[in-house]
């Protein structure tokens, strides 16, 4: 039997879970179930999946005690399933450690992209670190890390300093949510506030611009509002 990956999935409402987990085993993956925060973390210890899908709302514990738990010691990727409007949550959740959240309710092709994407997001960063001297490519976007130059469908993109390094800062994470104040902190190194979001958006809509996604095409960067950035990884 070939090495299959081993997805947790860490809620109390009995037909998400049956959705879930016939979802990810008949897409190669094996799923293992837990009802409650306890069994979650009992689970986890005994088998030590390759990631973890969580929910927040559980009946013994705040599933992010859970997340608390498993960040002391590893960086097991985690997505967190959360309600619509929780947007407070998803940030403390995401600046606690979570990959990414996906916001109830989703549809397979949704939670099998993110689950690619976080168990891709790991293994790179897990193999090769920040992308040594190497290149970032998603559709026909290009991020030559080395000469720090950009090119979209083989045309170069000038961008300002700031401007490449946070698109260099969210190609390195490609698939994780990066929340306002993690992109803050590594670009400026200053607390966030309402001048240093205002600063972040404006190079944001700079960004954009540039990359002149025309609309209602898939852009390169999902923005989620009030919560943070994230760049599409290869595989959604
Ligand atoms: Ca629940």
């Amino acid at each position: 039997m070939p090495n299959k990956y081993t997805i947790l999935i860490v809620e109390d409402e009995k037909n998400i879970c049956t959705f879930l987990s016939a979802l990810l085993e008949t897409n190669g993956y094996r799923a293992i179930v837990a009802h409650s925060c306890r069994e979650g973390k009992m689970l986890y210890s005994s088998y030590t999946p390759d990631l973890v899908v969580l929910d927040l709302g559980l009946p013994d514990m705040d599933g992010a005690e859970l997340l608390k738990s498993i960040r002391e010691n590893e960086l097991t990727p985690v997505l967190v399933l959360s309600a619509r409007g929780e947007e407070g949550e998803k940030v403390r959740l995401l600046d606690m450690g979570a990959n990414d959240y996906i916001t109830k309710p989703f549809g397979p092709a949704e939670l099998l992209a993110r689950v690619r994407s976080a168990l891709r997001a790991h293994r790179h960063a897990a193999e090769e670190g920040h992308f040594p001297g190497g290149v970032f490519c998603l559709d026909d976007l290009t991020i030559d890390y080395d000469a720090r130059r950009v090119f979209i469908a083989e045309r170069e993109v000038k961008f300002t300093q700031t401007e490449y390094n946070i698109l260099a800062l969210l190609s390195e994470h490609a698939g994780k949510m990066m929340t306002y104040s993690a992109i803050i902190k590594a670009i400026w190194h200053e607390p966030t506030g309402d001048t240093s979001i205002k600063k972040l958006q404006v190079n944001m809509a700079n960004i954009r611009k540039k990359f002149g996604t025309p609309i209602g095409t898939k852009g390169y960067i999902v923005n989620e509002l009030g919560v943070g950035y994230r760049m599409r990884s290869d595989m959604e």
